[in-house]
């Protein structure tokens, strides 16, 4: 079995969570195989370290920027694993200090998104990590923190993509995910 249809295979899928209609993809089942916990790290530095990234072989990267709040679980150990910078996007309200704020549109209303404003500095070779990508409003505000920092996302990383939804076309640099769900 590939390491990808392995790690699909610990998805697990809720109808009507959090409300009627909606099915959650839930990826704690993996990251409690320690073995596929390991395979999903390994995969995602990998393919960091590999020069798969268009027009970014020679970068380095910096910061790995996590999305509150699965993306805490993920970032921090990739960030270890290159010897980068783990920089955490929190929700409006939870970051102490000077932070710079993007709004984003969820399915009902919007939010907004925050991140301190010294934790990346200019030019800054930037990846930004979450479990799963939908509609990619979340994780466009999260590139237009980076950009109000002057650093450069180079991607995005996810576990899952929702390829119905076309996020790719929203954000300004590539978008990787492990598994694409219809
Ligand atoms: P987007 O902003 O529409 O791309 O939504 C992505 C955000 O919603 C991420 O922070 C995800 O963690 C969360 N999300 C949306 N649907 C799911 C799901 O089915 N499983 C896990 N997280 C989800």
């Amino acid at each position: 079995m590939s390491d990808t249809t392995y790690l699909k295979s610990l998805l697990k899928a809720h109808a009507d969570f959090p409300k009627k209609g909606i099915v959650f993809l839930d990826i704690f089942p993996l990251l409690r195989d320690p073995l596929a916990f390991e395979t999903l790290i390994t995969h995602f530095v990998h393919h960091l370290t590999s020069k798969t990234i268009p027009n970014s072989a020679s970068k380095k990267i910096d910061v790995v920027v996590g999305l509150d709040a699965r993306g805490f679980l993920l970032g921090p150990i990739i960030a270890l694993r290159l010897g980068a910078a783990f920089v955490p996007v929190r929700k409006q309200g939870k970051l102490p200090g000077q932070c710079v704020t993007a709004k984003y549109e969820k399915e009902y209303g919007s939010d907004s998104f925050e991140m301190q404003a010294d934790a990346i500095q200019p030019g800054q070779t930037v990846v930004v990590v979450d479990d799963l990508i939908a509609t990619g409003g979340s994780a466009k505000a999260a590139g237009e923190l980076v950009a109000k920092l002057g650093g450069n996302v180079i991607e995005y990383l996810f576990i899952i993509e929702l390829m119905f939804l076309k996020a790719a076309d929203k954000l300004d640099a590539p978008l990787y995910s492990i598994v694409q769900s219809d």
